[in-house]
């Protein structure tokens, strides 16, 4: 990340920005519990539940991937690719206490064929895109142990 620009999130309200814990923000219900992201606002997610006041809820910063894939073609607007455009692997992880599979980007120099279903990974803030003044920061994914280590 550049020092010289101002982050923000490209999401805002998605995510801390601690450098050091990022953490992504979802909603908790007051009345039963159920956690929700992107955070809920308006009505409880759980069908048997009528409230519609929550609390912020900071999900886990590690999971273990439920799927994973190369991203081989350029996705639409409002991703903003890289010119030429360079695959990208993306990972759907289970949290670990809120087992909600949340998607993201691996970080850079991550591929499909480093990953297994099962790996542990941590949350991490990178920037997605940037303009003169700004770098736009997303999620992503990080794994926990060096790539390849203790498999056969
Ligand atoms: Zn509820």
């Amino acid at each position: 990340m550049n020092p010289a620009k101002t982050q923000v999130p490209a999401q805002p309200g998605w995510f801390t920005l601690d450098p050091e814990a990022p953490a992504l923000l979802g909603s908790r219900c007051r009345k039963c519990g159920t956690i929700a992201f992107p955070a809920e606002n308006a009505f409880c997610r759980n069908p048997d539940c009528q409230s519609t006041e929550f609390d912020q809820h900071a999900l886990s910063r590690r999971g273990r991937i439920w799927s994973y894939t190369d991203a081989r073609y350029k996705p639409p607007v409002p991703y903003v690719a890289t010119d030429p455009y360079q695959p990208f692997c993306i990972a759907a992880v289970e949290l670990a206490d809120e087992k909600m599979v949340v998607l993201g980007q691996m970080v850079a120099g991550v591929e499909a064929g480093d990953l297994a279903v099962g790996d542990e990974v941590e949350l991490v803030l990178d920037t997605l895109h940037e303009d003169d003044a700004h770098e736009y920061l997303v999620w992503k994914w990080r794994p926990v142990r060096p790539r390849k280590e203790g498999r056969g």
